[in-house]
């Protein structure tokens, strides 16, 4: 490895705010400073001479081209690479980008789906550049993050949503804040660290399976002799090779700005996980797609491919990504972390208590925006939160709101009556028992970690969704107070809101086993709490009235943009388990079953010829293993044919609630009965036929 010092080399790669001081003119640093923090619009000279300075940056580095980056809802990003030449009169070339270039782009958007937001006569689609997020280099481009729209100006991509809900957050809890009396505050910003897990596999396993080619999962496969039950694996010692990737992946994040820091073995075999520090939810969020995209690329360099899909084997932990997120003022407070002042407190309490009537209020919108067909196999399958929703506080927490509720005594450290505004709180410490990873949403100290994303989704999603309903809670609160501010029953109006959100939104708080059937039970017939456990019962909660009313009070989507999501995810949904389903049939049809049939030719055979040495001989190995293996041929045979005529009746159906429901109800069925006779076969037939690597091939194949 080269001997580069580390902070020489962290950002070497973006054109972030020391390249910005260092190459700017003090009125164009000042003015794209205003644009960055007070979304104030940028104008055309600024815009050029911006654009000027960071191609000559780039060319510097050794760019040749620049692209619009950004992030379409197929959930993956995009780029269209132009390069910098512009033809000059003698034949030469010059490397040119304009101001123009760096503000707008526009791309034929007829290939990102859109909803039905795109009418085909006017395929157009425009890339605005987000100057929050700074632009990098990557493979000799000059990468500009850009937010993605329809000619209309309805949005196409999962920035321009996040964005909006960052600032409903902002809006509103600078109202609130304004209450408790912060007039040094001018900005709210919420903070995201996404722990990310992923699978590393050996690249020429993974070229021989067809499943994880098409679909990046395994869709049959029975389990090893070993798996995960040993717990070895979890923060064991790592691999040479895997350690090796490591290495050269924190290289690679570090020049791009991205702040990687922990990295660890995960709960199961090939499984691990990476951390950044945590950074303003927008940049956390384009950080993590590139996370994503170079993981990959580095698995590569180093032999090895990195599955990001949800659960890329049956039998072990799938793969998640844990959403830490925070609120904190531009002064540096942030507002979960209880504060010195009685003031102080209350005004923690009014945000916890801001989270937890958010979540409960609108449970089906966190729960739809981590929604895939691939993390629906994670959520409620035992080894990931379940797919209802409720929020972890701890022992101390809940103490606390019990005594607020109550009016009575808080029996903590310190035995104190709870009454708002006039005694600071106990001083509670962060909950060392804080492990409970059952849990969907809890609080970790002065952070909510929101578990339930899988490990592909887009981290923008969820935060779109909790910064809104966070936002919608904080408008509904300073409505209330605003009135009464600054008079004497203010602190009494305060106080009877906590206590009043704390006994209706109690239901939502829950520290027990999630994992268990008895909470499902409780959850839903005694709560009342909402359990969708897959895409196809989440996603269409997108539209009830309630939900798409607060989306856009808050500004966050128009009604028809929250339609056109809709339809997009559901139709994800579809199209994915549909190629699931099209490659089952293919491998069934075209290895499993004539590879099977070699064998048991082969067992035929054998008999015939141990019944030609003697009649006497009972070939009862030979004899029995054909005749389960027979039997499953007929089963694999009969459930492939059901399958086929499931995926002929998606074909049918009308629209994508059906097709989802569908999918569902009666393909995702067919597929685990059709697994479930492949799977028992594997375990009856010589390995030397089995067309496929086994998982245990593939789960220990890093070593
Ligand atoms: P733990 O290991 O207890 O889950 P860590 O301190 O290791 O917590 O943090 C896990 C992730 O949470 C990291 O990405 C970290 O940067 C992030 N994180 C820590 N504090 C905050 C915060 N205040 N807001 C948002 N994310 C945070
Ligand atoms: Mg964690």
């Amino acid at each position: 490895m080269e001997n580069v010092k580390i902070p020489e080399l962290f950002g070497s790669m973006v054109f972030d705010d020391r390249e910005m001081r260092a190459r700017l003119s003090e009125d164009v640093y000042a003015s794209l400073k205003r644009t960055i923090d007070e979304n104030v619009r940028l104008d055309d000279k600024v815009a050029e001479a911006v654009a000027k300075e960071m191609r000559d940056w780039a060319l510097e580095k050794g760019a040749t081209h620049f692209t619009h980056w950004f992030q379409p809802l197929t959930g993956v990003t995009a780029e269209k690479h132009d390069s910098f030449i512009e033809p000059t009169k003698d034949g030469g070339v010059l490397m040119e980008f304009s101001g123009k270039e760096l503000i707008k782009g526009e791309s034929d958007a007829s290939s990102f789906p859109s909803g039905g937001l795109r009418a085909t006569f006017e395929a157009r689609g425009y890339t605005a550049w987000d100057p929050t997020s700074y632009a990098f280099i990557k493979d000799h481009t000059l990468c500009i993050p850009t937010a993605f729209c329809s000619y209309s100006g309805e949005a196409l991509d999962k920035k321009t949503p996040l964005l909006r809900s960052m600032q409903a957050i902002n809006r509103q809890a600078m109202r609130v804040l304004r209450l408790f009396g912060n007039e040094d505050v001018n900005h709210v910003n919420t903070s995201v660290g996404p722990e990310q897990e992923y699978f590393l596999i050996d690249q020429k396993l993974f070229n021989q399976r067809t499943d994880l080619v098409y679909t990046g999962r395994t869709l049959f496969g029975c389990r090893p002799p070993k798996g995960q039950e040993m717990d070895d694996h979890y923060y064991g010692v790592i691999k040479p090779r895997v350690a090796e990737f490591m290495e050269d992946l924190d290289r690679e994040l570090w020049k791009l700005g991205i702040l990687a820091k922990t990295e660890h073995n995960e709960v199961a075999p090939a499984q691990h996980e990476l951390a950044p520090i945590y950074t303003t939810t927008n940049i956390a969020a384009d950080h993590n797609q590139l996370t994503m995209e170079i993981i990959q690329k580095v698995a590569k360099r180093h032999g090895m491919v990195c599955l990001l899909h949800e659960k890329p084997f049956a039998g072990v932990n799938g793969s998640g990504k844990h959403n830490n997120w925070s609120v904190s003022t531009d002064t540096g407070v942030n507002l979960f972390s209880p504060g010195e002042t009685p003031y102080e407190n209350a005004q923690f309490l009014l945000f916890l208590c801001a989270v937890i009537q958010a979540v409960d209020d609108y449970q089906d919108l966190l729960r739809l925006s981590v929604a895939t067909a691939g993390n629906d196999h994670r959520l409620g399958a035992n080894e990931a939160p379940p797919a209802i929703i409720s929020v972890f506080l701890g022992d101390e927490l809940t103490g606390i709101l019990n005594a607020i509720e109550n009016d009575t005594p808080y029996e903590g450290v310190e035995k104190v009556q709870m009454k708002l505004g006039v005694h600071a709180l106990p001083r509670f410490f962060r909950d060392t028992t804080d492990r409970n990873r059952t849990s969907p949403f809890a609080f970790t100290g002065n952070k909510f970690e929101f578990r339930s994303l899988g490990s592909s989704n887009s981290i923008a999603c969820a935060n779109i969704m909790l910064n809104a309903a966070v936002a919608e809670s904080l408008r509904q609160y300073a409505d209330e107070l605003e009135p009464v501010a600054g008079t004497e029953s203010f602190q009494e109006t305060l106080h009877n809101l906590i206590k009043r959100v704390i006994t209706e939104h109690e239901r939502i708080l829950f520290d027990g086993d999630g994992y268990g059937e008895e909470w499902v039970k409780e959850a839903t017939e005694v709560r009342g709490l909402s359990n969708l456990p897959t895409t196809a019962d989440a996603m269409p909660k997108l539209l009830d009235p309630k939900n798409v009313e607060m989306l856009i009070r808050n500004k966050v989507f128009s009604e028809a943009e929250v339609h056109s999501r809709c339809e997009i995810m559901l139709e994800n949904y579809v199209k994915t388990v549909n190629i699931e389903g099209l490659t089952m049939v293919d491998m069934v049809r075209k290895d499993y079953l004539p590879a099977i049939e070699e064998y048991l030719y082969t067992l035929a055979r054998a008999v015939d010829s141990m019944k030609s040495v003697s009649e006497n001989l009972k070939c009862r190995y030979e004899i029995s293993t054909i005749e389960k293996l027979t039997d499953l041929t007929d089963n694999i045979l009969t459930s492939v044919e059901a399958l086929e005529e499931a995926l002929e009746k998606l074909k049918a159906c009308g629209n994508v609630f059906d097709s989802s429901a569908h999918v569902r109800d009666s393909v995702l069925p067919c597929m685990s009965t059709l697994r479930g006779y492949v799977d028992a076969a594997e375990m009856l037939t010589s390995a030397k036929y089995w067309p496929y690597p086994s998982y245990g091939k593939l789960l220990f194949s890093v070593q």
